[in-house]
Order: structure tokens, then C-alpha cells, then sequence
């Protein structure tokens, strides 16, 4: 599996728990923590996004905090409004990152394509 996709499927499941269809299981339904967290957190696209591991310096931990500290249930979803706020973030994160990805990939293919004409 291709890190974009596990990506995009991050952001899939953002978009389910802001549509109310879904709630947060944390490490254990998150696409790339399935994949990365076992290597405690190693190469986890959001870890090389933010240069720090386990989301810090993400929206997770915003969100992760007012989960504990208002609502304090083991489901992890959206309560309140400021519950949508805080999913809205992280989804929009998640976005950033695929495009992020997603340009340095074109990026590496345009210089790749440089370096074949030079020679
Ligand atoms: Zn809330």
C-alpha cells in the first residue's frame, strides 16, 4: 500500500467521524498507525509531516484532549460543536499532508525526468 493512499484513507476516516457515521478507535483504527505504530511510530507519514511522533504537533492532540477532558467516554466521536471543530482540523490536516505528499511525488518525477534529458 502506497503512503498517499493510506493517506487518503485517513482522511476517509475523518469524514466519517464528522458526519456523525463513525467514531475515533485511536491507534487502532487509524490507516497509518495499523501500519507505523507497531514500529513504535516509525515512518508514519504524520510523524514526517510534523517531525515529531504519536501525532504530537497534529490536531489528534486537541482533539484527543477535549475527548478526555469534556466528554471522558470510551467512544471517541463527535459530542458537541466543538467536537466538529476539532475533527474538522484533523481532517483538514490529513488533506494537507496528501497534498504534500502528492506534490513531492510530482516533484521527484519532473527532477527525474531533468536528470534523464541532461544526460
Ligand atoms: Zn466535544
Amino acid at each position: 500500500m502506497n503512503k498517499i493512499k493510506i493517506m487518503e484513507s485517513s482522511v476517509a476516516k475523518w469524514n466519517r467521524i464528522i458526519e456523525g457515521k463513525s467514531t475515533d478507535g485511536g491507534v487502532l483504527d487509524c490507516p497509518p498507525c495499523r501500519i507505523y505504530y507497531m514500529l513504535l511510530c516509525i515512518g508514519c507519514p504524520i510523524a514526517q509531516y510534523t517531525g515529531k511522533k504519536f501525532c504530537k504537533g497534529s490536531p489528534y492532540i486537541p482533539w484527543y484532549w477535549h475527548q478526555n477532558n469534556v466528554h471522558g467516554k470510551i467512544r471517541k466521536k463527535v459530542y458537541c460543536p466543538e467536537c466538529l471543530h476539532l475533527a474538522t482540523d484533523m481532517r483538514d490536516f490529513m488533506i494537507e499532508i496528501v497534498e504534500s505528499m502528492k506534490e513531492k511525488k510530482k516533484e521527484k518525477a519532473r527532477n527525474s525526468r531533468k536528470n534523464k534529458s541532461a544526460v
